[in-house]
């Protein structure tokens, strides 16, 4: 779902479909399939480069990493020979078996647990699509004459960029979690959607009058006079308010009281780069690279993370860029770093575990990072530390690293070294691990369950995972004042930053620097304007003397609605 209202004219979009039971014969001349398929493949290659290109002129280069990694699979030697194997051995017709292995790629993918994985079978499914209307000389209807909200079964990248964008009003699917790329996209172009809705694409038809409102994940078909008109209001006061938080983010963010605070962006595709100085943050105090990691088909190698690395520092110019370095594992797996299926995944093989194992895919990234550090603005932040012995041997790995990039003739430049506070281990003993690092990161997400024992992506225990828990809290403050008083920085990056009952503690606790997701910085920073230091101060003590979650929230929301009575960016 991207937030935002949208209303006029449904335009139903079709794929082809074709029958592929048709094509299930054996065949005499494996050969020629082949050639047919391959010629398929560079047909595709080319289109693909020429929809990278078209989006790039329309949407500058904010999405061709995605058309990048479809490209890649079609140049993958071990995948299109697979698809060859298929052809020659079972004798199947070329059609059938790129069905049939990219089908299979299809379903793995979708039957992982994470979401984010689920959603990428989509890409899959549509670089299918694309090679099967190459191979029948078929394309799809793009054609919009009036601005319209498209309805589809699923959107892919390569047909969002081939609608013409000024007539795209809003998109609605039957398929696609908020981490597919139809959703990612629709929020980095800032187009409210509503995404998931089951079967609807089916029933709506081209030119029904449809209301979309991305806030709530409503859809309104044949809408009456006395909604469109509610609707339109709305519609023109949340553009306004969105468009004046935008405005005010580009000025410092200071208390009532004057005192200055950071909000930065936490990000994690690579074509959010694009939206950083409109929402106006303030740095990136936490770039999820494991994002890369997961988009494409194989590990992308040191070249292509020092490019994307690099083109972010640039970016930043003098703010500061924090990169994560990769946090697979728990819910985040790729099959080339899978272990064996573990019990308790968010309590095994992650994070800078991972790293530590793996000594070369950990250097392979930080070669990356040092080499993209021309400017200076890059710190590094670790995952998942659970004992200073990690931060020990990260640092050895890392000079290591240095000094093999110094023998080379790479110069480089000095790299502050974080570590998130997520694990309870860090926060009760932030004194210790306060001696060894820059900077602590709290990752509220993680914290939170590991504090209280809640698995994150649980739904059946879902209303346990509370981040405002008064222990997550306390956990909060002791990182705080070691951090303090060993004089290193501290931020905040986990969802927690940008609840709007949260926001008060933080400040009161002594926080002043933030990193919410990037279309949350404007709101954020508006709620941090309304409030003085010394008030948070006193409820912070309050919320921490608190037995409950629910008496946390209860008094926070209390004190949001006594100092921004009925004002609409606080729910
Ligand atoms: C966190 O755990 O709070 C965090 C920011 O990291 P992630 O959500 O990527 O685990
Ligand atoms: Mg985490």
């Amino acid at each position: 779902m991207a937030p935002g209202i949208a209303m006029g004219p449904a335009f139903k979009f079709k794929k082809i479909t074709f029958d592929i039971e048709e094509y299930k014969f054996r065949i005499t001349d494996p050969e020629s399939e082949i050639s047919i398929f391959l010629e398929a493949c560079d047909k595709t290659i080319e289109q693909l480069k020429e929809t990278k290109q078209f989006s790039i002129k329309i949407y500058s280069d904010q999405f061709s990493e995605i058309f990048e990694s479809q490209i890649e699979l079609l140049q993958d030697s071990f995948f299109l020979s697979e698809i060859e194997a298929v052809i020659k051995k079972q004798k199947r017709p070329a059609v059938y078996a790129v069905h049939q292995v990219f089908k299979n790629k299809k379903e793995y993918f979708s039957n992982l647990d994470s979401p984010y994985f689920r959603d990428r079978a989509f890409d899959i499914q549509d670089l299918k699509q694309r090679v099967l209307n190459t191979i029948f000389g078929v394309a799809p209807d793009y054609q919009l004459n009036i601005p319209s909200i498209i309805f589809a079964r699923e959107l892919t990248p390569s047909d969002t960029v081939h609608f013409n964008r000024n007539f795209i009003l809003g998109f609605v699917t039957d398929q696609g979690g908020k981490t597919s790329h139809a959703a990612i996209m629709a929020n980095a172009l800032q187009i409210p959607s509503v995404v998931n809705h089951n079967q609807l694409a089916e029933v709506i038809n081209t030119g029904d009058f449809v209301i979309v409102d991305g806030h709530s994940g409503k859809l309104i078909i044949h809408p009456d006079q006395v909604t469109v008109d509610e609707y339109k209001s709305r519609m023109e006061k949340s553009e306004s308010l969105s468009l004046q938080l935008k405005q005010e983010a580009q000025e410092k963010c200071l208390t009532l009281d004057g005192e200055e605070v950071r909000v930065m962006a936490n990000v994690e595709f690579a074509e959010e780069m694009h939206d950083l100085e409109t929402f106006g943050a303030d740095g990136i105090g936490l770039f999820r690279t494991e994002g890369l990691f997961l988009e494409g088909q194989k590990l992308p190698g040191e070249e292509k993370q020092f490019e994307v690395y690099k083109r972010f520092s640039e970016k930043m110019g003098s703010k500061i860029f924090t990169l994560r370095t990769i946090d697979l594992g728990g819910d985040k797996l790729i099959s080339e770093y899978q272990a064996a299926s573990e019990q308790n995944p968010f309590l095994g093989w992650r994070g800078i575990r991972v790293c530590l194992d793996e000594p070369s895919l950990f250097k392979t990234q930080l070669r990356a990072v040092m080499r993209a550090n021309e400017k200076g603005n890059i710190r590094v932040l670790l995952p998942m530390i659970s004992c200073v012995d990690e931060i020990h041997e990260s640092r050895r790995i890392i000079e290591e690293t240095r000094k093999e990039l110094q023998n080379e003739g790479v110069a480089t430049q000095p790299l502050k070294i974080g570590i998130m506070v997520e694990t309870p281990s860090v926060a009760v003993l932030a004194d210790q691990y306060a001696r060894y690092v820059d900077f602590f990161s709290i990752g509220t997400n993680d914290l939170t369950q590991y504090t209280l024992a809640v698995d994150r992506t649980n739904t059946k225990i879902a209303r346990l995972f509370n981040d405002l828990h008064p222990a997550v809290l306390r956990l909060i403050r002791q990182s705080i004042e070691q951090a303090k008083s060993h004089g290193i920085e501290i931020s905040i990056c986990g969802e927690l930053a940008a609840d709007p009952k949260a926001i008060p503690a933080l400040l009161g606790l002594g926080l002043r620097t933030f990193s919410v997701s990037l279309y949350m910085v404007p709101k954020v920073k508006r709620i941090i304007r309304g409030l003085a230091v010394s008030d948070c101060s006193e409820i912070a003590s309050n919320l921490l003397e608190c037995p409950t979650a629910k008496e946390v929230i209860a008094r926070s929301v209390e004190f949001l609605e006594r100092k921004f009575s009925g004002a609409e960016f606080i729910n």
